[in-house]
């Protein structure tokens, strides 16, 4: 089955992780895809994954966290590929700490990263959907939205993500817009293998805790998040908006 064939996706902080895996995803269901990571280097391994089974895809380096920066690499892009139909909402960062001692930095940072950057990415696109009046846009949340300790930070972010696309559901409705959140729970990363770290456990021991925390007793994989991606930014999705779906499990 090829739900995407001649669809162009820009996906965001594609070089590793669950950006990674939803390129191949979208790739393997026959849509060319623009690879965006803050490093062309480093998205350059995603592309070289996607062509060596056959795939299209290209790499592009941006911080989407500069306007400047995504409005010029969204124009390349559309040079390259002629237009864009589907965005993912991907790139994110982790600055955790107990709020009382959470540095000012870091809150905008984690903002800058998380949520502005999708601003910046869906205000950029909008200018291509609207015209062609077909669009899907997918963020990536979490469920650190409904709070979680040491990520004020993050859990604003995400929540703000949750409020975005149920915003920009309704605005971009008319033109055709499908828009639409995922929030994942613990998905084996490399961003969760670095918290890991940083409290001083191996990712095999956090995987383990976090699997007993989890009705389905496991962590989840990116591929299992690319999956639903996958489908919201289809047809299969095609009266779905302004939604955020859960992925974490079963956990409540
Ligand atoms: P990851 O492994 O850390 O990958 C994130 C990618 O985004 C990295 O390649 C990173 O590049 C890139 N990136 C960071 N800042 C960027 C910027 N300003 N511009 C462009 N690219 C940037 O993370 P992940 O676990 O796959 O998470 C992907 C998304 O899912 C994030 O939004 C995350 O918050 C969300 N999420 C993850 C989990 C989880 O358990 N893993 C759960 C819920 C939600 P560098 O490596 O060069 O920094």
């Amino acid at each position: 089955m090829s739900r995407f064939t001649d669809k162009i996706a820009v996906v965001t902080g594609a070089a590793q992780g669950i950006g990674a895996a939803t390129a191949h995803r979208l790739a393997e269901e026959g849509a060319a895809i623009a690879v965006v990571d803050l490093s062309a280097d480093r998205a350059q391994a995603t592309v070289d994954a996607i062509t060596a089974r056959g795939g299209k895809a290209r790499a592009y380096g941006c911080d989407v966290s500069d306007y400047g920066a995504v409005e010029a690499t969204f124009e390349q892009i559309v040079a390259d590929f002629g237009t864009l139909h589907i965005l993912v909402n991907n790139a994110g960062i982790t600055r955790d700490n107990l709020f009382f001692k959470m540095p000012k930095s870091d809150w905008d940072t984690v903002l800058a990263v998380n949520l502005t950057s999708a601003y910046n990415c869906s205000q950029v696109a909008q200018r291509y959907l609207t015209r062609q009046r077909y669009g899907k846009i997918v963020s990536l949340s979490s469920r650190s939205a409904l709070g979680n300790r040491g990520q004020a930070n993050y859990a604003a972010a995400k929540a703000g993500i949750q409020g975005l696309t149920a915003t920009l559901a309704i605005e971009l409705g008319p033109f055709n817009i499908n828009v639409n959140a995922v929030a994942p729970g613990y998905i084996a990363t490399p961003m969760t293998a670095a918290t890991a770290e940083r409290v001083g456990s191996d990712a095999e021991e956090h995987q383990r805790l976090a699997a007993e925390r989890t009705p389905l007793r496991r962590v989840g994989q990116p591929e299992e998040v690319a999956s639903v991606v996958a489908f919201l930014a289809s047809e299969d999705a095609s009266y779905v908006s302004g939604q955020t779906l859960y992925i974490n499990g079963g956990a409540r």
